[in-house]
């Protein structure tokens, strides 16, 4: 994978004709914009509709709104950066058009380094999907031609044109190379084909050098009528809520939550691996549901904590104010309860501490 050679985010400013920040966009939006008389320029990086726009564009989601850098959101270079699709697009691709119209909120930008290393984990992660969806990594329905394989090698040696293959192989790597040309004629190009059907000598195909180099080219396998591709199939059993035997039980929460739990699946996936410590504000971390009820159980036991602390501390007691309140314990009436529960009604009040 190579660097981006021009500028990730321009950070440009596209605003209402109240002055509201509507969305942020490129410098190539604005010119277009600016072009139609669409817009007016206010700044070099920011112009103002002309037009009542429909909707609210962006101006709801924060996260669009945000100035964004362009820097690694793993290490914070600001070298040799990339955009990384958190949700791989072999997925997205096939995904309902409501999900992929968002996909700019799980393009990243990441530099070389830190994206390399990540991809080794989420190649991990494609083959366990491929193992528990039954979808081959390489996809199904591939065809194998045999034939051109053998005409593509036949044509390689006789351009490599080497003196020392003996004249009865050459004859027979000629045949070879004549008979795909002649019985596939319509792989090769346009040109290739007008050429074969009017050459009037069979033996001049094998010495036609543009022909031998488009069988050297041709691929030996390719994608059939009925392909389908990796991504293809395990959208479509997440799409048709399909379970497997060997289905894993993460997977099979992953087919009860649908195309949005495996968007989730895959942003985890970055946090946890890639551990990205410069993310954009508002992208949301995408806590384990299973650590849910821990963190209830904590913030539930901390708050019965402080509840226990802050009462023992009010107690009657307890002396905060050595001159103004020595002895607090004797402001507690006959009928005022000073316990946490009175189940015998003895007391016809709660005390409570009024000075300190
Ligand atoms: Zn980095
Ligand atoms: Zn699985």
């Amino acid at each position: 994978m190579l660097p981006r050679a021009k500028t990730i985010y321009e950070n440009c400013s596209v605003l209402d004709v109240s002055g509201n920040l509507l969305f942020r966009a490129g410098r190539k939006k604005l010119d277009w914009y600016l072009s139609r008389d669409l817009a007016r320029e206010i700044d070099e990086t920011t112009i103002q509709l002309t037009f009542q726009n429909k909707g609210d564009g962006r101006s709801k989601e924060p996260f669009y709104l945000q100035e964004m850098r362009n820097a690694c959101v793993v290490c914070n270079s600001i070298d040799s950066l990339t955009m990384h699709h958190v949700v791989p697009y072999q997925y997205r691709q096939y995904m309902p058009e409501d999900i992929k119209s968002h996909s700019s909120f799980d393009l990243l930008p990441v530099c070389i380094g830190c994206h390399d290393k990540y991809e080794q984990h989420a190649n991990a992660l494609k083959k366990h999907l491929a193992q528990c969806f039954d979808a081959p990594f390489a996809g199904i329905g591939w065809i194998d031609r045999p034939d051109v394989g053998k005409a593509g090698k036949a044509a390689a040696a006789l351009l490599s044109k080497n003196p020392r293959i003996p004249k009865a192989r050459l004859r027979d790597l000629c045949s070879v190379v004549e008979r795909v040309a002649l019985d596939r004629t319509a792989l090769f190009s346009d040109q290739t084909q007008r050429w074969v059907e009017t050459c009037q000598d069979t033996a001049q195909i094998s010495a036609n050098e543009t022909l031998l180099h488009e069988l050297c080219a041709m691929e030996v396998r390719v994608a059939g009528p009925d392909f389908r591709s990796h991504g293809e199939m395990v959208i479509g059993a997440l799409m048709r809520s399909q379970k497997l035997p060997h289905t894993c039980n993460a997977c099979k929460e992953l087919v009860d939550g649908g195309i949005s739990a495996l968007v989730v699946c895959w942003r985890r996936h970055f946090v946890e691996h890639a551990r990205p410590a410069h993310l954009p504000d508002h992208w949301k971390h995408w806590y384990r549901s299973e650590l849910i009820p821990i963190y209830g159980i904590c913030v539930g036991a901390l708050g019965v904590c402080g509840f226990f602390a802050s009462r023992a501390l009010k107690s009657p007691e307890v002396v905060w104010d050595k001159h103004n309140n020595p002895y607090p314990w004797l402001h507690v009436k006959q009928n005022e309860n000073v316990k946490l529960m009175d189940p015998n009604n003895r007391f016809e009040k709660q005390w409570s501490r009024d000075r300190l």
